[in-house]
């Protein structure tokens, strides 16, 4: 079991890759998981597929933008002991957007997949620093936070590239307190459930042709990356960026 005894709250665990995490979690002997989103039948859901597994995880409802609510996340979490693994992971597409520079979906794109992850490392890192056992925060970030893409509105290139940098801060400086924080950038997924162009076919079939393994990814895929980060297998690293996309990015 590779996170025996470990409490874990995952964002936008309702869904897709938080979902098959917190679930994967569930399955390596977590202490906790916490299964925190917007959605509450859906996480319940998930709640109940972890404990029909043996595992142990809770619904939280937690919307990543607000503080209050990440407060109340926080104190939830206390309650059970020091948090030892923090996935930031909710968050919205850019792709459904028509007009790529709508300045209202900039700030909803920046507001949860910026905001929210920078929200959960000041509360999650604080009480990682309450425990004094260390920890680590994992942040999904996109290839979107590392290339551009033409059909994708610019904020969620700029909200996922803030994130891959605000790991990198993090790293820096919470290292002496044996915090180690971590980007995962995927690929080309099953579609989110706010995705637009990179949920239509021809598109898909577009991008397959620049990924060298010829297939898009799967959930479990970005799951066990987050897995090995969350564990004590990668004990050494910190502030480096796991690139989850079947080689997209390398050529
Ligand atoms: P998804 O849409 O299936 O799941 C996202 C979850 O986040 C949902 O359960 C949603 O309710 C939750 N969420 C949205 N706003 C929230 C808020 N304000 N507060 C709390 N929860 C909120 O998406 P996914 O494909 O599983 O994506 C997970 C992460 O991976 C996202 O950060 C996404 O940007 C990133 N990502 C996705 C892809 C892809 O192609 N699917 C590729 C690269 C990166």
């Amino acid at each position: 079991m590779r996170l025996q005894g470990k409490v874990a709250l995952v964002t936008g665990a309702a869904s897709g890759m938080g979902a098959a995490t917190a679930r994967l979690f569930g399955r390596e002997g977590a202490k906790e998981v916490f299964v925190a989103d917007l959605l509450e039948t859906e996480g319940s859901v998930v709640v109940e597929e972890i404990r029909k597994a043996g595992g142990k995880a809770t619904f939280l409802r937690l919307d990543v933008t607000k503080e209050t609510d990440w407060k109340a996340a926080i104190d939830a979490v206390e309650a059970t002991g020091p948090l030892d693994v923090l996935v930031n992971n909710a968050g919205i597409s850019g792709s459904a957007e028509q007009d790529l520079y709508d300045t209202d979906a900039w700030n909803r794109l920046m507001a949860v997949n910026a905001t929210g992850v920078f929200l959960g490392m000041k509360h999650g890192i604080a009480l990682m620093k309450k425990g004094g056992r260390g920890g680590s925060v994992i942040n999904l970030s996109s290839i979107s936070g590392i290339v551009g893409q033409g059909y994708i509105h610019v904020g969620y290139n700029a909200s996922k590239g803030a994130v891959r940098l605000i790991t990198k801060a993090g790293a820096a400086q919470h290292g002496p307190d044996r915090i180690r924080v971590n980007s995962v950038h995927p690929g080309l997924m099953p579609p989110m459930r706010t995705s637009g162009r990179t949920a239509d076919p021809a598109q898909r079939a577009k991008t397959l042709k620049g990924v060298p393994l010829g297939r898009a990814g799967e959930v479990d895929e970005v799951a066990y990356a987050i897995l090995f980060l969350a564990s004590d297998e990668s004990s050494y690293v910190t502030g480096a960026e796991l690139v989850v996309d079947g080689g997209w990015t390398a050529v």
